[in-house]
């Protein structure tokens, strides 16, 4: 009983207060009407104040992230101005970031998987305020924009990171691929090794079960004894049915690096014989009934089945003549190497940055997108290579060998060999 009356009175209590707020409320909004009209001038006029305008300005600009971090890895083909290009600032901040490179000494000589890493501020008209460069796997130019000035200050920095040795081999049940990945090789080692032997192997018809491979590579570890990199392939061997195919690293001049087989002839061949990395050989060159037209119809080209999106790679240093609409080749790129061979690749979904007619192309470098663009069942590669004019089977190329070591080169190669192979029995011996 006694509860219930305390109840009682509470809820008289908040009765009371009730009517007395509401009489408050009638009060304000009456003496409010009266000078309404000075009041909305007055907001407007607040609101129109260039303070408040800065502020809410600010306020909406730092709810978005102040920093832009964009990072970066160079491919075949860059150019300092071309990785500047893709940031989003204005023509003279990229000229100053150029104009800061080209005086460190360092950074001469651009490349192949050198990282880069930019941090943008994006309050201040998007203004490059960092960047850091690396020059090797182990050291790093750090650039910092002096406050308020077009000039950055570097610092070379060494990274923590320790190389390591990598030995790995086995026998190949399923796919060159799922082998490599069971042995915890990393993918970019093994995108490297099928780019390399990209030049005399046809991954789809030549490697079968059973057949083997060997590599040496290089894996930065951080302190905590985690893989954070890997670094160059320094041996491969590819055993395809009983024959060798070796591959030793050599630095032939300052910083030019080179694969060699152990005859000191580099393996690099004027054209790849796929053009792609983990695609399938699904057509062949010669004779076959056309999947759209239905006839039976000289296939003049090899195609190879990959998802749409799969880079695809200028198969030969050489210049772009056409990139653009081929009819039934949808969108295709050709390109000119020297004045006996030419490549077509046809289908693709877009073309990669900067491919036009004109431009100059190198080996490996991206020129566009698998697709399926023109007359086309699926996303597909159709590539073709032209000799002399003459449409040729890509497959059956056998194109002269590049660089021959010879004299004092060879003598210095096969010292670097004979270093290559103690280090591969030691790496084995430790295996065991
Ligand atoms: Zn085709």
């Amino acid at each position: 009983m006694k509860i219930f009356k305390l109840h009682f009175y509470k809820e008289n209590s908040v009765f009371f207060w009730l009517i007395l707020i509401t009489i408050i409320c009638v009060l304000s909004v009456t003496i409010y009407s009266k000078n309404r009209d000075e009041q909305s001038k007055k907001i407007k006029s607040s609101l129109e104040n260039i303070y408040l305008k800065k502020i809410v300005k600010e306020i909406t600009e730092n709810l978005k992230p102040r920093y832009t971090v964009i990072e970066y890895t160079s491919k075949s083909g860059d150019t300092y101005q071309n990785i500047i290009n893709k940031l989003d600032v204005k023509k003279s901040e990229k000229q100053i970031v150029i104009d800061t490179i080209k005086k460190e000494k360092a950074l001469k000589l651009l490349k192949i998987n050198q990282k880069f890493n930019f941090k943008l501020d994006n309050l201040t008209g998007k203004k490059v305020i960092e960047f850091v460069i690396e020059t090797d796997k182990k050291n790093q130019i750090v650039f910092t924009r002096i406050a308020k000035k077009k000039t950055f200050k570097s610092k070379k920095i060494k990274k923590n990171f320790i190389k390591k040795l990598v030995y790995k081999e086995t026998v190949i049940t399923n796919s060159l691929y799922n082998s490599a990945i069971n042995l915890g090789i990393k993918p970019n080692i093994i995108i490297e090794f099928a780019r390399l032997y990209g030049f005399q192997v046809d991954f789809q018809r030549d490697v079968w079960k059973n057949d083997s491979f060997q590599i040496i590579y290089e894996e930065f570890i951080n302190e905590n004894n985690n893989v954070v990199d890997t670094g160059e392939i320094i041996f491969a061997n590819l055993n395809l049915q009983d024959t060798d195919l070796q591959l030793y690293k050599y630095e032939y001049e300052k910083d030019k690096i080179e694969y060699f087989d152990e005859n000191g002839k580099s393996i690099r061949k004027t054209l790849m014989k796929t053009p792609i990395n983990g695609a399938r050989l699904s057509s062949s060159y010669g004779k076959r009934k056309h999947p759209i037209l239905g006839y039976t119809k000289m296939h003049t080209g090899t195609d190879f089945a990959a998802p749409t999106g799969t880079p695809i790679m200028a198969s030969g240093d050489g210049k772009i003549t056409k990139a653009g609409w081929c009819g039934g080749g949808g969108n295709c790129v050709k390109i000119k190497h020297n004045s006996t061979y030419q490549t077509v690749y046809a289908h693709m979904s877009k073309f990669g940055r900067g491919i036009k007619k004109g431009v100059r192309v190198k080996q490996g470098q991206i020129i566009g997108y698998v697709g399926s663009t023109g007359l086309s069942t699926g996303p597909h590669l159709h590539y073709e290579v032209i000799e002399n004019g003459r449409k040729i089977n890509s497959q059956k190329l056998k194109l002269p060998s590049g660089k021959i070591l010879k004299g004092e080169d060879r003598k210095s190669f096969e010292v670097s060999k004979i270093k290559i192979d103690v280090l591969k029995s030691n790496l084995i011996s430790k295996m065991n």
